[in-house]
């Protein structure tokens, strides 16, 4: 069990979420510049200068927008998704290396060689993105299980190895390559000119750029934001953050596997030396520079260090008076300067600048339809039993043989003096944990091994004592993350905007529930910049959009002044009238005494009561156990 606080990423109250849902909550200044139309105009500048650039600078945009493909995948790796990779260069070179084999190999021709020539770098295409994506599956499902350093040695190990694969095949053309590739032909047009080639490599990035715009504000986007810091809570709400792990890691090595082909159409050959680790540092560094959690980052990032080398070895031999590669020198302490200075990259630098000037481009979300809801189970039907459930961390026993039963529709609170095993147990039954021996039954299913997804499939959903919050982004998407498995759009669906009408759908019940809560006025502020008792009723409303039959709390009143307190304990008094089966865990005995049907006692990991409040309060191990404790249980007599 880990117990980080996600909400450690925090921002200051006073920095805006750049997110566009601020833009609903904004009501529109007419005639004011959003983003879009920035990026609008630049691309219209692009193109009508573009027959007009010299042939240099084309050359330098061409790469940058090759570097900027690769620099998207690993924006959203590593960036959003927490995932470093150094190998990315490898993905390049599968891509390159699939359309050289394709279009020049005579092996390749008894494959495709009925098809026209112009069809064949297509073929590459394919050949190229298929073979990317088995290796990229292959390598995620057994790399991305690693935690800590191990994952990013990994990426350089599989880095070296594509690299030295690379050379050492003799039908790849060994060291020296493969030449004599044909140009792309698009409906008949040759693409040869690298003026004309530029064109489909900035159409590339740019339709890359709106699709994982795209599919970071969806359903998928807050499952991957929850990817860095958040995977237990992310779990716990019904997402399979293992599987979302590796289509990150597919997706980042395909943009990789097109930048590869592009690349080797524009050069008309292929040698391993672009594919080597050192490029794949470079790309990292262009992710991460430009500002690793946002989009345009790789873009900034690649133009930035394109064009710095680009000065740096020209400049750098005629300072010094001799040549070598000090560029790699300074390159590397300008990294360190930056990386320093701007821990988030330039990006936001920029950002914040702009949104000065620029007004947030607005939202459109078609009207919501309600999401799907499910049947409760009939009141006091046992919904969640746990029996003899024990556990054990090394010689602690946390939980000794713990049995209890949750019914639809009541109360059930669970208290005990720190230490006793509440949240452990709370762990054991939302299957963040699986308990030492016994057993846990949820919906009349015995839940052994699952993981807490399954649990949140069936109607389970929690809060945790230790927020667990998705700092930067908004109270909106937090609760919104509650309600993952009641839609279903993916991510081909997500990044196409085929799900705005389910997207709409999902946002107006987080909305609903974060006014349920009490948070109405929130809805659009970063999650961080709440109090801790605030927070703590985000967590509610987010486990209350996933429409929960049973709903654990884990001290929900702690932090709350006293009229919060009771708003509470009214919610959930509806909530129970409303007939969810509801197990809290709370230190306040007043709120515990006047809320409960019933209570049960943990004392170092053993019940030692349970009962009504009154059977319970009159309990002489109750009171001997909080006097030793220290906790005030007198409070509500
Ligand atoms: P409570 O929530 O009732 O205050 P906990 O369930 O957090 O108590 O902790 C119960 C006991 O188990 C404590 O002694 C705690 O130190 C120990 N414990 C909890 N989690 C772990 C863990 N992951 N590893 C080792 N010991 C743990
Ligand atoms: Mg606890």
């Amino acid at each position: 069990m880990s117990t980080s606080h996600t909400v450690s990423e925090t921002v200051p109250a006073a920095k805006k979420v750049e997110s566009a849902t601020v833009a609903a909550a904004v009501p529109a200044a007419r005639g004011g510049i959003t983003p879009r139309h920035l990026v609008l105009a630049a691309v219209a500048l692009l193109l009508a200068s573009w027959g007009f650039l010299p042939e240099f600078s084309v050359t330098l945009l061409n790469y940058i927008g090759l570097y900027a493909l690769v620099a998207l995948g690993l924006v959203m790796l590593t960036g959003v998704g927490g995932m470093t990779s150094f190998g990315q260069a490898a993905f390049v070179g599968l891509g390159a290396y699939a359309t050289a084999w394709a279009c020049t190999s005579p092996d390749a021709a008894a494959l495709f060689g009925a098809l026209p020539p112009a069809l064949l770098p297509w073929a590459g295409l394919a050949l190229g993105l298929v073979i990317t994506f088995a290796v990229a599956w292959f390598l995620g499902s057994i790399t991305l299980k690693l935690s800590g350093h191990y994952l990013p040695l990994c990426t350089i190990a599989w880095g070296l190895s594509l690299y030295f694969l690379f050379g050492n095949l003799e039908f790849l053309g060994g060291h020296t390559g493969m030449a004599g590739l044909p140009p792309l032909v698009v409906g008949g047009v040759s693409l040869a000119s690298p003026r004309v080639l530029g064109l489909l490599i900035w159409a590339v990035v740019l339709l890359a750029l709106w699709a994982l715009h795209n599919l970071l504000d969806s359903r998928e986007g807050r499952a991957i934001r929850s990817l860095k810091g958040g995977r237990v809570m992310a779990e716990s709400m019904g997402v399979d953050t293992g599987r979302q792990r590796i289509k990150l890691f597919v997706l980042a090595a395909l943009l990789a596997a097109v930048s590869g082909w592009l690349y080797a159409h524009l050069q008309r050959f292929v040698n391993p030396t672009p594919f080597n680790l050192n490029i794949g540092i470079e790309y990292l560094f262009m992710a991460v520079v430009g500002g690793a959690g946002h989009l345009w980052g790789a873009v900034l990032g690649a133009a930035l260090i394109t064009l710095l080398k680009e000065q740096l070895q020209d400049l750098l031999p005629r300072l010094l008076g001799s040549s070598g590669n000090f560029e790699v020198v300074v390159f590397g302490l300008l990294m360190l300067f930056v990386l320093q200075r701007f821990a988030d990259g330039l990006w936001p630098q920029l950002a914040a600048v702009a949104r000065r000037w620029l007004r947030p481009t607005p939202v459109k979300l078609p009207a919501a339809a309600p999401l799907p809801q499910r049947a409760l189970p009939p009141r006091s039907q046992v919904v969640l039993e746990a029996k003899d459930v024990t556990k054990r961390f090394g010689g602690l026993v946390a939980n000794n043989a713990v049995n209890l039963r949750v019914k639809a529709g009541e109360i059930l609170a669970l208290i005990g003096p720190n230490g006793a095993g509440k949240s452990t147990f709370f762990n054991m039954i939302s299957g963040v944990d699986d308990p030492s021996s016994g057993e846990v039954r949820l919906m009349g299913q015995a839940m052994a091994g699952k993981p807490s997804r399954a649990f949140a499939a069936l109607g389970l959903s929690r809060s945790f004592q230790h927020v667990r919050l998705l700092g930067q982004r908004t109270v909106l998407e937090n609760v919104a993350v509650g309600a993952h498995l009641r839609a279903q759009r993916g991510w081909i669906a997500s990044m196409l905007r085929l799900d705005r009408a389910e997207e709409a759908a999902v946002l107006a019940e987080a909305r609903r529930q974060i006014e349920r809560c009490g948070l109405g006025a929130h809805v659009d502020t970063p999650a961080a910049s709440l109090a801790l008792g605030q927070q703590r009723i985000v967590e509610i409303a987010r486990a209350l959009a996933s429409q929960p039959a049973v709903l654990l709390l884990d001290e929900p009143a702690a932090g709350l002044r006293h009229l919060e307190k009771q708003a509470l304990a009214k919610l959930l008094d509806q909530l129970r009238a409303e007939g969810l089966g509801i197990l809290v865990v709370e230190h306040d005995m007043e709120f515990v005494m006047n809320l409960a049907d019933r209570i049960t006692v943990l004392e170092f990991g053993t019940v030692i009561a349970e009962g009504t409040p009154a059977e319970v309060q009159g309990n002489q191990r109750v009171l001997d156990a909080y006097l030793g404790g220290g906790d005030d249980m007198g409070v509500a007599a």
